[in-house]
């Protein structure tokens, strides 16, 4: 039986990356799933990927009504919410001096609006039953920030604080919420970097690798499962030693 018999998740930004990695892991071991993301026809696919204990729903986590719908789809079809994890994430990366108040604007929007109503909405829904666990994906620059990316270093520090904040209001409730920093990671987002980046940020790992979705995915399960019981307010690096 796996860690997550029984239990029932959702998890945003699901389409692809992380996200994916994530729900894939969750699914296998045993937890049903609920995929959001602002790419319906991917969420979709990759619902479809997983088997009969994933569905898919089209939902843009800046928006109160789609972060509401989606987990209220978890509970209508489910019967319940006992895991939440808060991954979508974009980067509109540039220097400060070229950077645009736009591109800060809707980079703390997706990131930490996005996760403070996912923290909201799950944190309701699992009020009723008595336990859950969230888990939000940070980032290791909200903990060194990022040259080029005051937007999203700034985004990600943000989410640390509103886990710990979270934590605190939650916890008399029996929900737990912990964040993950990722370090470098192979997906789209990082695929997109020019080469020059993403050699100088190799040369910093420890480890002397890049990691996989998939090891992430692995930290966010330990974090919703029972293992991670006695743990909340925590921001586990997940990043091959780098910036350790
Ligand atoms: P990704 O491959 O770009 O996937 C992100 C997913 O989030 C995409 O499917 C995207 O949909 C979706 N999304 C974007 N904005 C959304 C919104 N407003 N509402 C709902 N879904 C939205 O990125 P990733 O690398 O897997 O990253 C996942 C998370 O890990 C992010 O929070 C990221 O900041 C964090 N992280 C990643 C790394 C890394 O090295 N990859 C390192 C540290 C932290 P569209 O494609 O339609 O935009």
């Amino acid at each position: 039986m796996g860690s997550l018999e029984g239990k029932v998740a959702v998890v945003t930004g699901a389409a692809q990356g992380i996200g994916l990695a994530i729900a894939t892991r969750l699914v296998a071991d045993g937890a049903r799933v609920v995929l959001g993301d602002l790419d319906a026809d991917g969420a979709e696919k990759a619902a479809g990927g997983l088997g009969a204990g994933a569905s898919a729903v089209r939902c843009d986590v800046t928006s109160e009504q789609d972060m509401t719908a989606l987990v209220g789809e978890a509970v209508t079809r489910y019967g319940a919410l006992d895991v939440m994890v808060n991954n979508a994430g974009i980067t509109r990366d540039a220097t400060i001096r070229t950077m645009s108040l736009d591109d800060l604007r809707i980079v703390l929007d997706v990131h930490v609006a996005g996760t403070w109503i996912g923290c909201k909405v799950a944190g309701a829904a699992m009020r009723a039953g008595g336990s859950g666990a969230i888990v939000n994906i940070s980032s290791i620059a909200g903990k060194v920030g990022n040259f080029g990316q005051t937007n999203y270093s700034a985004a990600k520090a943000g989410i640390v604080g509103l886990t710990k904040a979270c934590a605190k209001e939650f916890a008399k409730d029996g929900v737990r919420v912990n964040a993950i920093q990722p370090g470098l990671i192979r997906t789209a987002m990082t695929e997109a970097m020019p080469e020059q980046a993403w050699n100088s940020k190799m040369a910093e790992i420890p480890l002397r690798r890049a990691g996989e979705p998939s090891e992430v995915a692995a930290v966010a399960a330990f974090l919703a499962g029972p293992m991670s019981s006695y743990m909340t307010g925590a921001v586990l690096e997940v990043t091959g030693g780098r910036y350790m």
